[in-house]
């Protein structure tokens, strides 16, 4: 059994579209960033890769290459599985809790908690998103915990 942590923040953007978890939320801003800004598959990505000791988010998609700019964050968590998988473990969970003051995630946790699941090719019940109302209108922060099983 392995335990991994990741944590991400970005800032908020006029004029992006909001990702979070792989799904699009309607909302007046989206979340800065070279790629599409989704904060908590950054987040998730980094704890996979902590949980297997392969490293961060950023030694294998570097935000200095140009390459990247934009990219659908899914190709990242994919990496992170690849990964765990060739470590030899799969995913038993993920929690994760999101921290922003806008806008309430609650009507689209299960939306988001639902696409989670389906990249990481678990059930939904081995997925938690929960959120927190707190902190400036800035900043998007997201923290993540990975449980994987042999
Ligand atoms: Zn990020």
């Amino acid at each position: 059994m392995r335990i991994g942590y990741g944590w991400d923040s970005h800032e908020f953007q006029a004029g992006v579209p909001l990702k979070i978890g792989g799904v699009e939320i309607p909302f007046y801003k989206g979340l800065a960033g070279h790629s599409d800004g989704d904060v908590l598959l950054h987040a998730i990505t980094d704890a996979l890769l902590g949980a297997v000791a392969a490293g961060d988010i950023g030694s294998y998609f570097p935000p200095t290459d140009p390459k990247w700019k934009g990219a659908d964050s899914v190709i990242f968590l994919e990496e992170a599985l690849k990964q765990v998988r060739l470590a030899g473990y799969t995913v038993s969970n993920v929690d994760s809790t999101l921290i922003l003051a806008e806008p309430k995630i609650i009507p689209h946790a299960k939306k988001i908690q639902a696409r989670v699941a389906e990249l990481l090719g678990v059930q939904p019940n081995q997925v938690s998103v929960t959120s927190v109302l707190r902190v400036s209108k800035v900043l998007a922060l997201v923290s993540c915990a990975a449980l994987l099983l042999t």
